[in-house]
């Protein structure tokens, strides 16, 4: 197992727009260099991994003795020639350079390229360009045919005496170093590599979208001579909800779970039940303006769960119809809401099928 990682974390980011360095933001909960760090660690590939950085005191975190922190150089390039000058004391047979900005490889494609260099000098991961690439040439553009072009990722793996004999006479800035094999006409052997591994160039690859829940839960009682409505659906049954509104407890659940979701109160703040206004209104009525709230503000609705709580009517027999509705009404898929029907063991008021209530919990991502 003579591996050697080295991960480059030192680059300036002149297009990522953050005072912070790229490499130090939080991108799903560590900072973006750490993923490369773990993921090499947890192979347990490679004898030692190599963090190049910029400053050695932005680092704060404790790694284990294998993890090796050097200071980089002023481009990538001078980077990884330090970083490969300094292993060579500890000889090594394969190393492989990693750019800290793709923190999402697999740790398949790792043990891939060690078992590859077996028998490769060079092993490196491609993908094809879903882009059409054109390229310039002073002032005129050429097209670049697709089907012949490859997008080249890191990390790359190389026997290590054969890169240091292309990367110690190098003279030009690179951008990886396969780009050394190929002016040299040495040869590579190509892999593919993973659409997942981008790399974090911009702030906008890795818009942060926050999840928020919200809960909601109504209870009304059953009543003589009113229409039954669960979800905006009329069914058919002895009694109808009692309330200011229809008393369709589903939907006054999920205004609650939405309000709740973006911090916005409770369905009585939006409608009192002493207005006059809101006197017998259809329940759809005030979801829909909710539900404006919910697309004004930016939020999507992940997925909605409801627990409908009574003895009767059972809610197999409607379930379709009520999600086919709230589908409707919240406009999104019926495969986002779940309904499940509770009876209660014919216990208090619900078990009397004198009342009926209603849970919901409600997931929604907010956009940047
Ligand atoms: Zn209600």
């Amino acid at each position: 197992m003579n591996n050697y990682f080295i991960i480059l974390a030192s680059g300036q980011s002149k297009r990522f727009n953050s005072n912070k360095p790229k490499q130090y933001i939080i991108y799903k909960n560590k900072p973006l260099f750490k993923h490369s760090v773990d993921k090499a660690l947890e192979s347990k590939l490679f004898r030692k991994i190599i963090l190049v950085v910029s400053n050695k005191k932005q680092i704060k975190d404790k790694f284990p003795k294998n993890v090796i922190l050097i200071k980089g150089g002023k481009e990538r390039s001078d980077s990884s020639l330090i970083a490969l000058k300094y292993i060579k004391k500890f000889k090594p047979k394969n190393v492989l350079i990693h750019d800290a900005a793709r923190p999402n490889f697999s740790l398949k494609l790792l043990k891939n390229i060690i078992q590859l260099l077996k028998d490769n000098n060079a092993v490196i991961p491609t993908i094809n360009s879903t882009d059409s690439i054109k390229y310039k040439v002073k002032k005129q553009l050429f097209n670049l045919d697709r089907n012949n072009s490859i997008l080249t990722q890191t990390p790359q793996g190389f026997k290590y005496y054969n890169l240091c004999k292309v990367s110690f006479n190098q003279k030009i800035k690179i951008q990886d170093e396969a780009t050394l094999f190929i002016n040299n006409n040495l040869k590579i052997k190509l892999i593919k590599g993973e659409n997942t591994n981008n790399k974090i160039t911009y702030k906008d690859d890795i818009k942060d979208n926050k999840m928020f829940f919200g809960i909601g839960f109504d209870i009304h009682r059953l009543v003589k001579r009113k229409i039954l409505y669960l979800g905006g659906v009329k069914i058919p049954f002895h009694s109808g909800l009692k309330g200011h509104s229809d008393g369709d407890v589903i939907i006054h659940s999920v205004i609650d779970a939405l309000l709740g979701a973006m911090g916005k109160k409770d369905i009585g703040t939006f409608f009192p039940d002493n207005k006059k206004k809101f006197k017998n209104i259809r329940s759809p009525k005030m979801l829909k303006p909710i539900v404006e709230m919910v697309n004004k503000n930016q939020f999507y609705i992940n997925n909605l769960d409801i627990n409908l709580i009574c003895e009767q009517p059972k809610v197999s027999k409607y379930r379709d119809k009520i999600i086919k509705s709230l589908s409707h009404l919240l406009k999104i898929d019926s495969s986002l809401i779940n309904l499940k029907g509770k009876t209660v063991e014919k216990l208090g008021l619900i078990g009397k099928e004198k009342a009926i209530a209603c849970d919901a919990i409600i997931s929604l991502t907010k956009h940047d």
